[in-house]
């Protein structure tokens, strides 16, 4: 889950003072050697400890509430790297600058505390209430979204517990702990009506107990003496796990009966919008709202399959009835085989957006096949990073019908909004690209032309792979597809043994998304520039590669890099590349949110 500190070499996690010291240790006790590590006593905050004449010295970062970071009585900074950094340079109070990270020895991973598992099963409850995701389409939601996420948590989510039981008086507490069971760690929340302050109460031993929830003036929580909490929520998981001062931990909520009452509480909760929000702008471009939370992938209809019903699911077959599709005549791009029009299905109970490709009237058998094989393969895929297929539907001509991705292709997109498109904005959305791809990949699936302009935009945040024009099974014991010819291929997005040998693989995907990467790190423009495609085989056979994007930043190019390994066999897969860029996202996501693109930051990894 994101922790703003997680990628950094000299972050410990959660270990405890004296565990520091012996790093520090065993590391030299030059003057200026540091490490981070997690703080114990407030979420979300961390604590450096470092060295200075032979002597130990442990400054407290606090997170505060604008989401910056700093040391009591210092500046404010963006996350704790750039802390950090400016501790390098100027001490600015401290013992000294910093000088030397003490970095984790190999094989040693950051410690997970107890505020990970905790931030993790609220991200997760949270997550399963609001959209109402299991399975698969909950783990990908998380993954993809666990920043947005914990910002949402962190501004809205205790009015929605059961637990939380708004402004009723002490006695009125008792009545309702004391009603019905009353086992040991049964609680409520509530207002206390003088002051906006909180309280808690707690069953233990038949007695009920009353807690006041102090709030300081930074507005964190605790119980008196307790951890500080951003959150009302955060403050109630905690307790959950350890009783921090109170007679005994939290364990059953008490659950607010006017909740109760109607039968489903509040969700689909998300503050902004409601889950079957229609088709954006044309473009799929609207400005973000300010102030307000955005639209996440969730909050679209085309997160989950229209199939993810079981109603729907009851019609599901390959070929659709032509009186349910109503076909518009605005063309939303075109290709050899024909054209993509706009359209509408209907379904049992809704109606949906389509995007319709429709094969020229006069086809040959050949394209018909290479249509059919094309929905086969897609027929057999599944995932929110994915543009679905509905159906196919033969009448007037063979038509295949998916759902509707109105951003257009990734490419035109970043050309035509460059002012307007942050650096973290394209991360999280070549994260999503990332995670469609291991999917393929874990399906046994090979694309053979992911490239910018067949990466999709539902909206400014989020992204489908699109085009399976080119794609393969591959045989349970296959890891490569052998091309018997040649064709009409896109050289430039092509690894080597792609050229070479006509091996399609995984891996070779993984090429190409670190092409596809440049492109939109570079707001779409065509690799290679004026290069035509045998030179830049030689150029790639020459140990030559393209250079990094102006505002890429290092850390996406040093993955691009990776991608374009020569051999195959040491490139790496997809769930590494997936796991590389997510740690990346993580920690700049936690940091700026996708705002102005002049906060924007894109630099080297400190020190
Ligand atoms: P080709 O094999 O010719 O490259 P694509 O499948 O990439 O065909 O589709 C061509 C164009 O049609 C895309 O660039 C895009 O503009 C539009 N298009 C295709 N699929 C969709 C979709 N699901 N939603 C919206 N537009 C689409
Ligand atoms: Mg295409």
């Amino acid at each position: 889950m994101p922790d703003a500190a997680a990628h950094l070499p000299f972050y410990y996690g959660s270990i405890a003072r004296s565990e520091a010291e012996e790093y520090l240790k065993l590391a030299g006790m030059s003057d200026g050697l540091f490490l981070l590590r997690q703080c114990l006593r407030s979420l979300g905050g961390y604590v450096l400890s470092m060295v200075c004449n032979l002597q130990f010295y442990h400054y407290a970062i606090e997170r505060q509430m604008n989401g910056t970071y700093a040391i009591a009585g210092g500046k404010a900074h963006c996350g704790p790297e750039e802390l950090c950094e400016f501790y390098s340079k100027d001490a600015d109070g401290l013992c000294c600058t910093l000088r030397k990270p003490c970095n984790r020895p190999s094989g040693v991973e950051p410690q997970p505390g107890v505020f990970d598992s905790m931030r993790d099963n609220m991200v997760r409850e949270y997550v399963r209430q609001t959209w109402r995701l299991e399975g698969d389409a909950l783990e990908q939601a998380i993954i993809s979204q666990a920043p947005q996420v914990e910002k949402l948590i962190a501004t809205t989510a205790h009015e929605r517990m059961p637990w939380y039981h708004g402004n009723i008086a002490r006695d009125e507490a008792e009545r309702r702990l004391y009603s019905g069971a009353q086992p040991d760690g049964k609680f409520l929340l509530r207002d206390k009506k003088e002051n906006g302050a909180y309280a808690l109460s707690l069953v233990y031993g038949k007695t009920v107990y009353h807690y006041r929830i102090d709030q300081d003036k930074s507005g964190k929580y605790s119980i008196p003496e307790g951890t500080k909490f951003d959150t009302l929520w955060q403050l109630v998981e905690y307790l959950k796990l350890k009783p921090d001062g109170l007679i005994f931990y939290l364990r059953e909520s008490c659950p607010n009966p006017s909740m109760a009452a109607s039968a489903a509480p509040a969700p689909p909760t998300h503050p902004s919008v409601s889950k079957n929000l229609g088709p954006l702008n044309a473009d799929g471009y609207t400005p973000e709202p300010v102030g307000k939370s955005r639209v996440l992938p969730m909050d679209t209809s085309v997160y989950e399959s229209p199939y993810s019903d079981p109603e729907e699911l009851k019609d599901k077959k390959l070929f659709l009835k032509r009186d349910h599709l109503m076909i518009d005549e605005v063309e939303l791009g075109a290709g050899n085989f024909g054209c993509v029009k706009k359209g509408v299905y209907k379904m049992r109970k809704k109606q949906i957006d389509v995007a319709i490709k429709v094969l020229k009237s006069n086809n040959e058998k050949t394209v018909r096949d290479e249509m059919m094989t094309e929905a086969q393969i897609m027929h057999q895929l599944d995932n929110p990073y994915i543009v679905r297929m509905i159906g196919v539907c033969e009448a007037e001509s063979l038509m295949l019908v998916m759902e509707m991705a109105s951003g257009g292709p990734l490419n035109k997109f970043l050309s035509s909004k460059k002012d307007e498109i942050t650096v973290s904005n394209i991360v999280e959305l070549m994260h999503q690209v990332s995670m469609g791809m291991k999917y393929l990949e874990e399906k046994n699936f090979v694309h053979r032309d992911l490239a910018a302009r067949n990466v999709l935009l539902v909206n400014q945040h989020y992204a489908k792979i699109s085009d399976f024009g080119l794609s393969k099974a591959l045989g349970a014991d296959d890891s490569y597809y052998k091309a018997r010819t040649a064709g009409k291929w896109p050289l430039k997005w092509y690894a080597p043994e792609c050229i070479l040998y006509h091996k399609f693989s995984s891996k070779s995907d993984v090429w190409s998304y670190g092409v596809t990467m440049w492109e939109a790190f570079s707001y779409g423009q065509k690799p290679y520039k004026k290069m035509k495609g045998p030179e830049v085989i030689s150029f790639i056979e020459q140990g030559k590669r393209m250079d990094c994007p102006t505002e890429c930043p290092a850390e996406i190019y040093a993955l691009m890099m990776q991608c374009w390994t020569y051999s195959w066999e040491e490139r790496p897969g997809f769930f590494s590349v997936e796991n590389t860029i997510r740690t990346y996202y993580y920690s700049i996501a936690t940091k700026t949110e996708n705002g102005p693109k002049a906060e924007d930051k894109s630099k080297a990894a400190f020190p």
